[in-house]
């Protein structure tokens, strides 16, 4: 199936065609056509599923066709995302696609000077990408006038709504018109989100792309049971032996990921630290170094985790487990993006085997341990899967790890490894 049945207009055909796309994803198949009718959707689709040129590419078309009655410049399309660096991609497909348009768009968020953000909506757009806490602050100034919205868009609800920002969603939805489109996105399904839809959506069309709470298929997940105190050491040897170049690692608490990259960058391996505690323009200089490989390992918190947009990233690392088990999802979300192969590594030591487990059960099935020889842990017994199911593939997960079920190619002190899995 190509772009062309669609029903998206020409300036749009040929910026899919700059981007180099030939088919549609699933949710962009699925989306396009009902968002151009003017329904509103409820899409159940996580980051890497080409969901973001899935309601950019109808909206612009929308935008485009229709004509604007109210006179002036006035803010047409309102897009809420939870996190900057969400903010600013969104921002940047806006104008990727919109390149052949005679649309203006422009992006709010905190941590940047508010002023230019003032000049800039002054000036008038016909479509904002604002995180909610920062477009309640215009708001409350008289900065920004959301009376002419005829399409809002709620990306990654479920994160805004994990974020803390119902609240503010929903004194922004207040100030929109009550008659206008709405397109809501999330990857699970909470009560709370169900609650939202149910509120702020017009008998939606329901769109569900991947199962609730399932991995991108493409992604071959592996555990490495390790003790705590050798995982630094562990990292350094698996970046490399397998000559990782773009490495992204989760940490769970923002100083460990400071100290680690610190730690990386004194063994040779360069690293930069991405986190809530960085300044706007720390965090986007670290992902624009990383993405030119300037930087071979970018190491991270949860916040890092959503709407980083690095295309073919091939090894996510979870250096510790989240705590949350979907956050394990968002994370791995970074790699496995659109049909490329990724892998998804996560070094646990005993004391994490209650989160494994945890994040085995929403993902309903075991991840295969393999040891690398050398780092064998000493609480080993521990570690063993709950049952022995083996790697079973359901419901269209890549069974087992991509360097053989029970093999490993890791290579230690120059020497072959043959490291057990435990199965
Ligand atoms: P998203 O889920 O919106 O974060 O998109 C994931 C990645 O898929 C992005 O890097 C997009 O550039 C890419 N992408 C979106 N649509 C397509 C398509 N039709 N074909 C190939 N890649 C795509």
């Amino acid at each position: 199936m190509s772009f062309n049945t669609l029903g998206l207009s020409a300036a749009l055909l040929r910026a899919v065609s700059d981007q180099g796309y030939s088919e549609p994803t699933p949710i962009q198949r699925q989306a396009i056509p009902v968002i151009l009718n003017g329904r509103d959707i409820m899409a159940g689709a996580q980051t890497g599923t080409g969901k973001t040129a899935g309601f950019t590419l109808p909206l612009l078309q929308l935008l485009s066709t229709s004509v604007n009655k109210n006179g002036g410049r006035p803010i047409r399309a309102l897009i809420l995302v939870p996190t900057r660096e969400l903010a600013a991609q969104v921002q940047e497909n806006v104008r990727t696609y919109g390149k052949h348009l005679p649309l203006r768009s422009t992006v709010i968020y905190g941590g940047m000077n508010f002023k230019p953000q003032v000049d800039r909506l002054r000036k008038g757009v016909d479509i904002l990408v604002a995180t909610p806490g920062r477009l309640l602050d215009h708001a409350g100034q008289g900065t920004v006038n959301l009376s002419k919205v005829e399409i809002l868009i709620l990306d990654e609800a479920d994160r805004m709504l994990d974020m803390g920002f119902i609240r503010d969603i929903r004194r922004i939805i207040s100030q929109l018109p009550a008659h206008r489109q709405t397109l809501m996105f999330s990857a699970t399904f909470s009560d709370e989100i169900k609650r939202l839809a149910g509120d702020i959506l017009k008998s939606p069309e329901t769109i569900q792309i991947a199962r609730h709470n399932t991995a991108a298929e493409n992604v071959s997940h592996v555990i490495h049971p390790v003790d705590h105190s050798r995982k630094r050491e562990l990292l350094t040897y698996l970046i490399e032996s397998g000559n990782w170049q773009q490495v992204l690692v989760f940490t769970s608490k923002k100083h460990g990921a400071n100290r680690l990259a610190q730690q990386l960058n004194k063994s040779g391996i360069t690293a930069t630290a991405i986190h809530g505690d960085k300044s706007q323009s720390q965090r986007t200089k670290a992902l624009a170094d990383f993405k030119r490989n300037k930087v071979q390992v970018l190491v991270g918190t949860n916040v890092a985790a959503r709407g980083l947009d690095i295309d073919q990233l091939p090894h996510v690392v979870n250096y510790e487990l989240p705590d949350v088990p979907e956050d394990y999802i968002h994370r791995i979300g970074r790699t496995g993006r659109a049909g490329n192969e990724g892998e998804a590594v996560s070094l646990v030591a005993a004391s994490e085997m209650g989160l494994l487990k945890d994040i085995e059960r929403l993902l309903q099935r075991n991840l295969p341990r393999i040891i690398v020889p050398g780092y064998e842990p000493d609480t080993r017994i521990q570690m063993l899967p709950q049952q022995n199911k083996g790697n079973k593939s359901r419901g269209g997960y890549k069974s087992g790890p991509r360097r053989g079920s029970n093999t490993c190619s890791h290579k230690r002190n120059g020497s072959a490894g043959h490291p057990r899995a435990y199965q």
